[in-house]
């Protein structure tokens, strides 16, 4: 593979570029930059969409504030105004906090987002915190140490499946990571909830060998850089790799443009 610049390469003559990023956050959670400067980062890089998708508020020093999101609403409408050769979404990577499948913004929030993503995430406080905490601090331990025993497998899939299924999730964020699950049986339940699976190019949370296991449901995958500084939106060329490694058909990725 040659990579030519940052959002184009060459594969077998075929010329393939990322056409959006919706997973960058900014310094409304833990990123470094504003909504404008990932709005100016994705302009550089070409996209046709950027997608602003802080933390949702529940996590414990990363979330975004709730009394925030009408003024980065405002902020985004403003930069679509200022900036038309881009479309400018307003998401959210909201967090799984319970094993009925609930996350941290209620269901009567979502209009609020133009997409909602979700994952996984270590210190995401829900209505049963020592419950959450407890599961945290267990998949902690046996991510680190290597174990993966099958009732902490059953567990995180269940956390994540009841979520999918509860929610129209556009975007399951890195899959796999920081928890061990049935990968499989989450792609059959993405495919069936029209949820894409991100191959994240911040976690690198799938193996070439993952993704060809999620890759026997009839799912789709989308590019996300996870950027928490502007400079890395819509690095993608990590997760295009592992996908060749894998063999997919990159048609199947969303955010692909094949010339
Ligand atoms: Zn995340
Ligand atoms: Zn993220």
């Amino acid at each position: 593979m040659q990579t030519e610049t940052k959002i184009e390469f060459m594969v077998n003559n075929r010329k393939y570029s990322l056409i959006s990023d919706l997973h960058t956050h900014t310094v409304y959670s833990h990123g470094k930059g504003s909504i404008e400067d990932n709005v100016v980062a994705a302009i550089g890089k070409g996209l046709k969409t950027i997608g602003i998708s802080d933390h949702g508020p529940s996590h414990l020093g990363f979330g975004m504030s709730r009394k925030d999101i009408p003024k980065m609403r405002s902020e985004i409408e403003a930069l679509r105004d200022k900036y038309p050769e881009i479309e400018i979404l307003y998401g959210i990577e909201a967090n799984i906090v319970n094993k009925n499948g609930d996350l941290d913004i209620k269901p009567a929030e979502f209009a609020l987002f133009d997409y909602v993503m979700a994952g996984y995430h270590y210190g995401a406080i829900g209505r049963n915190p020592v419950g959450t905490m407890f599961n945290a601090a267990h998949n902690l331990i046996e991510y680190r140490t290597g174990r993966e025993p099958k009732r902490l497998i059953r567990h995180n899939t269940d956390y994540v499946v009841s979520a999918l299924l509860k929610n129209d999730v556009k975007v399951l964020t890195h899959p796999g990571d920081k928890a061990p699950m049935d990968l499989l049986e989450i792609a059959i339940v993405c495919a069936k909830t029209d949820t894409l699976v991100e191959i994240n190019t911040h976690h690198m949370s799938l193996s070439a060998q993952d993704i060809t296991t999620m890759a026997l449901a009839d799912v789709k995958f989308i590019i996300g850089s996870d950027a928490h500084k502007p400079g890395r939106v819509g690095d993608f060329v990590a997760g295009v790799n592992v996908l060749l490694d894998a063999g997919l058909d990159l048609d199947r990725v969303v955010n692909l443009r094949v010339e």
